[in-house]
């Protein structure tokens, strides 16, 4: 006689093997691990398996029937929400106030059943009537105290920091005081604090930019792309700050008149283990400013996970993976060339190849590969370390920029004896790049049989979950497809006079993106989560030349930029334009940010 089997008990992580991301024994298992370690089952799953902190808000926000809300950093301010509340309290209850809407106060929770029935929630917040509860993860929720109550000595709000600061005095002059007013503990926890608030904004710069005599300093962050003003430190202390951030990366403090550059390994002043690239110019009316780069943490990104569209991946996906040649990124600073080539190497990052990388610096590492950094100082330059690589057994090169002739021909040679080379260019439209490169003096026949392809890239903002549907009028619509036409205008690929078709780019369009048919545009709005801006991270817009058997011709020919981009269009390359309006016809991104980043 068999024994039935005890039922099954529900976890709020079912949801995971509903969608089939485990099976129902892989989560059991998990679940089993987490009672025999004592570790939380969240824990536990994301020591086994590569899980997005969306997958478990998804399986919590079905299971407790309350929306998921992942860490959001632009909730900084809520200070004057949990202030009267003590973290320990916090943590232990298991729900963060964080900020008030027309639908009530917004609270944070990992049980949002339990704090209902808590009834602690009305009786902390009893001037407010209605309570909207969010679940999270517990990785989130921990990650949204460290940014309310400072990870560690951050303590306290930047304003509170601010204020303390008073006692400072200002000893422009004299070096020692200077050095000791650097060294006060106030101002020290302040210039933390600032960077700590930086990185969970996610800004990739800090802009401090004192001004002489006695007007504010004014420090700014740029966060996706754009800067905003962030603080305003009274100018007596501009010195002592600005030499406080000179210490942090061992610069000369009493050199203010020639321009110093430097980096800050933050994790040795505050919990947050990153890295900071600095440089100091010196302003008129002498004052020194102070740029500072956060640099990426680390990890590479998938490749299917930058945005490019199915076409544009499957065609790069087929493109890098021939044996040898060469493949270049381009675009802008800030475009996010470094990380679209990590994310080609992560593809192609097996046991099987050897691969290579020198690059300045080396911002994202990645297990199996071989990275190198250059050293301008020391003369260890791009051109130098690639021949290196060379006679080091290679079968993938990665040269972080190509600027100069060598590292171009060395390229070319390199993808001619059987390699596969990696490159990014400074240049705008992959057309374009062709042109310049053969201008710096590259043999067209060379040149032609090693290209395999050219990746254009930019970065546009994205709309944020506020925005707001609506459906174009015929007017609207007709002036999007002559806009989207337009790029192919004077190549054969252009036929908008030609009958019905713009018809059968609105039936494509429709068929593609349309809900019930119909094609929905998209406003912009604004709410706490986006800063009241609208937008809320950024995705990559894409431009693929491939290198066909017609462009190789065009490049012998040492053809024009025109013919190069006409032969593309009409072998089938959407322009960078023509990605970012399909992206708008998702609602990922709104034709005004498409219009700006895609100027020639
Ligand atoms: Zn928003």
């Amino acid at each position: 006689m068999t024994l039935p089997s005890p039922a099954r008990q529900k976890t709020p992580y079912d949801g995971l093997a509903t969608q089939g991301t485990l099976t129902l024994v892989e989560l059991d298992l998990c679940v089993l691990e987490s009672k025999n370690t004592g570790q939380s089952i969240e824990h536990v799953l994301s020591a086994h398996y590569e899980l997005k902190p969306e997958q478990l808000g998804a399986c919590l926000s079905a299971y407790f029937g309350a929306p998921y809300l992942g860490f959001n950093s632009t909730l900084a301010h809520s200070e004057v929400l949990h202030g009267q509340l003590k973290r320990e309290f916090v943590e232990a209850q298991g729900w963060i106030p964080l900020y008030e809407s027309p639908s009530g106060l917004r609270v944070l929770c990992l049980d949002p059943e339990a704090v209902r029935g808590l009834r602690m929630v009305p009786q902390a917040f009893a001037r407010i009537q209605k309570f909207n509860y969010a679940v999270t993860t517990q990785r989130e929720f921990q990650q949204t105290l460290d940014q309310l109550y400072g990870v560690a000595a951050l303590g306290g709000t930047i304003d509170k920091l601010l204020a303390d600061l008073d006692g400072i005095q200002n000893h422009e002059r004299d070096e020692t005081l200077l050095a000791s007013a650097a060294a006060d503990n106030e101002l020290v926890k302040f210039v933390n604090k600032v960077i700590a608030d930086a990185y969970y904004q996610k800004a990739s710069d800090i802009h401090i930019e004192p001004m002489p005599g006695k007007q504010k300093t004014g420090i700014r962050l740029r966060i996706d792309g754009t800067l905003q003003s962030f603080i305003e430190v009274p100018a007596q202390f501009r010195q002592a700050m600005v030499t406080r951030l000179k210490i942090m990366c061992d610069l000369d403090i009493a050199e203010r008149r020639k321009p110093q550059d430097g980096k800050i390994q933050f994790k040795k002043y505050g919990a947050l283990d990153i890295e900071l690239r600095v440089a100091t110019i010196p302003s008129a009316g002498g004052v020194e400013d102070v740029v500072l780069r956060i640099l990426p943490s680390g990890e590479p990104i998938a490749l299917d996970k930058l945005g490019l569209s199915a076409l544009t991946m499957a065609r790069t996906v087929k493109t890098i993976e021939k044996p040898y040649g060469l493949f270049y990124v381009c675009g802008p600073t800030g475009s996010g060339k470094t990380t679209t080539m990590h994310s080609i190497l992560k593809h192609l990052n097996t046991p099987d190849r050897k691969i290579w990388t020198v690059e300045d610096p080396v911002e994202i590492t990645q297990k199996g590969l071989r990275q190198v950094q250059i050293n301008r100082k020391a003369s260890i330059d791009f051109a130098l370390i690639m021949r290196a690589f060379l006679r080091a057994d290679p079968d993938i090169i990665m040269v972080g920029e190509s600027r100069d002739k060598e590292t171009v021909a060395l390229g070319v040679e390199a993808s001619l004896t059987g390699h596969l080379v990696f490159s990014t260019l400074h240049t705008n439209s992959a057309p374009e790049s062709v042109t310049r490169l053969l201008d710096m003096g590259m043999d067209p026949f060379n040149f032609a049989d090693a290209l395999l392809g050219i990746l254009a890239q930019r970065l546009a903002k994205k709309l944020c979950a506020c925005k707001v549907a609506y459906t174009p009028d015929a007017d609207e619509l007709n002036r999007f497809v002559a806009e989207y036409s337009d790029e192919l205008r004077n190549t054969p690929a252009w036929k908008l006079d030609a009958p019905g078709e713009a018809e059968q780019l609105i039936a494509r369009w429709q068929a593609a993106y349309g809900e019930a048919g119909q094609i929905r545009f998209y406003h912009r709005t604004g709410c706490a989560q986006c800063n009241h801006t609208g937008y809320k991270g950024r995705m990559g817009l894409h431009e693929l030349l491939v290198a066909t058997d017609e462009i190789k011709q065009l490049i012998q020919q040492r053809a024009r930029v025109t013919d190069i981009f006409s032969a593309a269009v009409a072998g089938g390359m959407v322009t960078l334009k023509m990605d970012g309006m399909e992206k708008v016809l998702q609602g990922l991104t709104d034709l005004k940010t498409v219009r700006m980043v895609c100027i020639k």
